[in-house]
Parts: C-alpha cells; sequence; structure tokens
C-alpha cells in the first residue's frame, strides 16, 4: 500500500518539537495569568465576512491566503487566519463590554494561511496572542509591549523591538495623501504588485521586500510628520513609558503591518536570526474596529506571535524531571511492578512501567534507551539501580525502596 503523506504547508510538531511548543505556550500562559489576562478559547472557523470586514478587503491575507470553503448548509466560512477578528466579535456577541471597566483576555492555537512554506513560514501554524478592550491609555500600549517582552526575556530569545505609530484615521488619510503623491512620482521604480497596491493598500509599499521598492520609498514622507496632536501625545507618552521600565526600541517610521485595522501604536519583536521570516511577535492598537464590527466604539490593542518561529529561536528546554523505570526481573513480579509504578506516580515521579516482557538482559537494554535516573528491579528483594554510578542497592522490601526514591528525585 502507499503511503499517504501530511499536505504540503502543514506539520507534525513531535518528540523534542512538542517539548518545545509546550514550553513556549506554558510559559507564555505563566506570564499572561501574572497580568491578570483571561483565556478565551476561540472557534477555528467563521463566516468570512468577518475577515473581510476586520482584516481587510485589500489585504494579502483576505485576497490570497484564505482557507475559504462553503460548508453543507451553504455558508461561505474560512479558516481563521488570525486570533484578532474572532476576539472582537466574541467581545461584541457576548456583551462583554456590558460589564463596564475594561477587559483582557489570551488566546492560543492554530491559524491557516494559504502562503509558501518556508522555514518559519507554514500553512497552519500557533500563535499565542492577547487583547485589551476598553482602554484608551497609552498606559495599556506599554503594558502588551512589556508583557510580550517578559514573555521573549523568560524564553531567553532576544529580539529587537521596532514602535512606529500609524495615527488615528484623521492622521492616516492625510499622511496616504502625500504618500500616495510621491509613489506615482516614482511609479516606474516599483514592483508589479506595488504598482497596484499603490492604489488599493499604498501603506503596504513601504514594507514591500523588494530591493528596487525599499530604494524607491527611501525618501517617502514619514508617517509621524503626519500625527495629530492626540496621536503625536500617545506615541510620546508610550515612548517614555518604554524607556523607565528600560525596554530598548527602535523607531521605525515604515513599519505599518499588514492588517487593516491598525490605528496609532503598532510594534513588532523581530530577530535576524531566521531569515526573512523575522517577526516572532506583532501588535498595535485597533481603536475603530471593535465599532466597525458592530459593536460600541472601544478603543482595543493587541499582539500574537507565532509558536513555531519562537520555537526556532528557542536555545535550550529546562531539564525534565528524572525518570524511574521499574523492570520486573521475571513476569510472576509483573503485577508487583505495577503497584510500584503507580505508587511512584501518585508520589509525583515520572515512572515507566516496563511494557515488554521477555529476558531480563533484553529489558535492561530497552531501560538504558529511556535516558533513565534509577531503575527498580522488582523481585523477591527489590533492587534500586543508579544508572549513572551503576551502584546497586537491595532493600528487605518495597515500602523501604520507595522511602530512599521519594528522597533521591
Ligand atoms: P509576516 O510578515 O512574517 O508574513 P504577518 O505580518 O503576516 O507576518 P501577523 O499576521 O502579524 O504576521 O501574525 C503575527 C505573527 O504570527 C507573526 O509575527 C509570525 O510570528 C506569525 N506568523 C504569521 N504568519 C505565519 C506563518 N504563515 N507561519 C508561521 N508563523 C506565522
Ligand atoms: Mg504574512
Amino acid at each position: 500500500m502507499s503511503e499517504i503523506k501530511k499536505i504540503r504547508g502543514f506539520q507534525d510538531i513531535h518528540g523534542e518539537n512538542a517539548k518545545k511548543y509546550r514550553y513556549v505556550v506554558d510559559t507564555a500562559r505563566d506570564v499572561f495569568e501574572k497580568y491578570n489576562f483571561q483565556e478565551i478559547i476561540l472557534p477555528y472557523v467563521e463566516d468570512i465576512s468577518l475577515f473581510k470586514r476586520s482584516v481587510g478587503e485589500a489585504t494579502d491575507i483576505v485576497q490570497k491566503e484564505m482557507y475559504v470553503f462553503e460548508d453543507k448548509g451553504g455558508r461561505t466560512v474560512a479558516l481563521r487566519p488570525e486570533g484578532t477578528a474572532s476576539t472582537v466579535r466574541a467581545f461584541i456577541e457576548d456583551r462583554m463590554y456590558a460589564k463596564g471597566g475594561y477587559h483582557k483576555l489570551f488566546y492560543e492555537g492554530a491559524m491557516f494561511r494559504y502562503e509558501r512554506p518556508q522555514a518559519g513560514r507554514y500553512r497552519q501554524f500557533h500563535q499565542i496572542g492577547a487583547e485589551i478592550f476598553g482602554v484608551d491609555s497609552p498606559l495599556g500600549d506599554a503594558e502588551l509591549i512589556k508583557m510580550v517582552k517578559d514573555i521573549l526575556d523568560k524564553l531567553g530569545i532576544q529580539v529587537r523591538l521596532e514602535i512606529n505609530s500609524l495615527g488615528d484615521f484623521e492622521s492616516r488619510k492625510k499622511y496616504i495623501k502625500a504618500l500616495k503623491e510621491y509613489l506615482k512620482q516614482h511609479e516606474e521604480e516599483l514592483c508589479e504588485t506595488c504598482k497596484t497596491r499603490m492604489d488599493t493598500n499604498p501603506l503596504r509599499v513601504l514594507d514591500c521586500k523588494v530591493e528596487t521598492c525599499k530604494q524607491a520609498t527611501q525618501d517617502a514622507p514619514v508617517l509621524t510628520d503626519f500625527l495629530s496632536e492626540k496621536s503625536l501625545e500617545r506615541y510620546t507618552k508610550l515612548k517614555e513609558y518604554l524607556k523607565a521600565m528600560d525596554i530598548e526600541f527602535i523607531e521605525n517610521p515604515r513599519l505599518v503591518r499588514g492588517l487593516d485595522y491598525y490605528t496609532d501604536t503598532v510594534f513588532e519583536f523581530i530577530t535576524d536570526e531566521i531569515g526573512a521570516q523575522g517577526t516572532v511577535a506583532a501588535g498595535g492598537r485597533y481603536d475603530n474596529l471593535v465599532e466597525q464590527l458592530g459593536g460600541p466604539k472601544t478603543p482595543a490593542l493587541g499582539f500574537a506571535a507565532g509558536i513555531e518561529r519562537l520555537m526556532l529561536l528557542l536555545k535550550e528546554l529546562p531539564e525534565e524531571k528524572p525518570l524511574i523505570v521499574v523492570i520486573p526481573v521475571v513476569s510472576d513480579f509483573n503485577l508487583e511492578g505495577l503497584k510500584i509504578a503507580d505508587n511512584l506516580r501518585k508520589k509525583g515521579i515520572r515512572t515507566e512501567m516496563l511494557l515488554k516482557e521477555g529476558s531480563l538482559k533484553s529489558k535492561m537494554k530497552l531501560a538504558n534507551k529511556l535516558n533513565s535516573k534509577y531503575v527498580i528491579f522488582v523481585s523477591e528483594k527489590p533492587e534500586l539501580k543508579d544508572m549513572q554510578t551503576g551502584e546497586q542497592e537491595v532493600f528487605e522490601n518495597v515500602e523501604d525502596l520507595l522511602d530512599v526514591v521519594v528522597e533521591k528525585v
């Protein structure tokens, strides 16, 4: 029979990689909890109009990258390409705003984008992310960035932080006008995609990866020169807070993000270690999105980080708990072995009950492969073997042996 292979751009995560995945998620969760964020578990499938109305019709995500299909009921649905849209939908649909105050939510899970697969870029990838609803103060921007930094620091990942302000809609409208005029004059130097982007999504031309586009936009007008008083004030405050918290950052006036909903603050944590796929975490404000999706006007902000990219940057995993292998010397002691293993696990010890029967030699060979700290041989008189030193100790009964084991691990 021929083998069935996984679909292009999809991955199995197992072994060392699964440990890395879990470590990234657990670390992030830990930090989210410290900042008092609440978890939200979102659906994987949504009505396609949710993404059209939030991420934006003209964006790469909606234009080319979405997995869209018709379900059996004739609805046009999409596999979620990102988490913010769904979180906002839930915030509105479940009337979370009715409780007053503000809301801090985090999520974790798979996202789907039909992109060209390469290192750090897959068609199913995973994100951790968080959103804050109802906070206008730049305190929110500062805390969000600090929280992402805390996660990266805890993981031992070194990246640079770039920030920018896109301004409110008013400032941006003025800027886009000036930018379009500039781009018109440099149309010849732009790549084919940017020639169309110039009209549909001119901001995106600024972060085109093509060399000629980069050069053509070198002297383009700068967004920060167009900020309204309020936007400028927020941006200045944010920088002040970041400095006060010793968070280093680079101001990058060309940082624009590929999603339409951002306003004012945008930021990215970037590394040069994994090629062109260098952005590991990104986010910003989206003060108009809640209203745009039918909710009450609510200032909001959030971020998302790619778990696979964080995994690529992880230098080392924390040491695992020591393992103990239980080996019945002959099958007469199988039952006794099961009981000992049960006892050890109840005491919180990582235990492998050796499940293959056969000669003691073959069992020992397996135990060696498992990288265990101790082996317990179960027979008339139980024996404990230290796998590092090779030392062996015989006990009168199981209870005495267990006491010693608990003390040692
Ligand atoms: P990029 O510029 O790399 O395409 P993006 O701007 O599309 O990223 P966002 O939509 O902001 O990314 O998603 C946030 C994070 O999710 C990214 O910084 C990245 O770490 C991760 N990410 C996005 N797309 C993918 C993908 N196809 N595979 C793996 N990780 C991804
Ligand atoms: Mg992308």
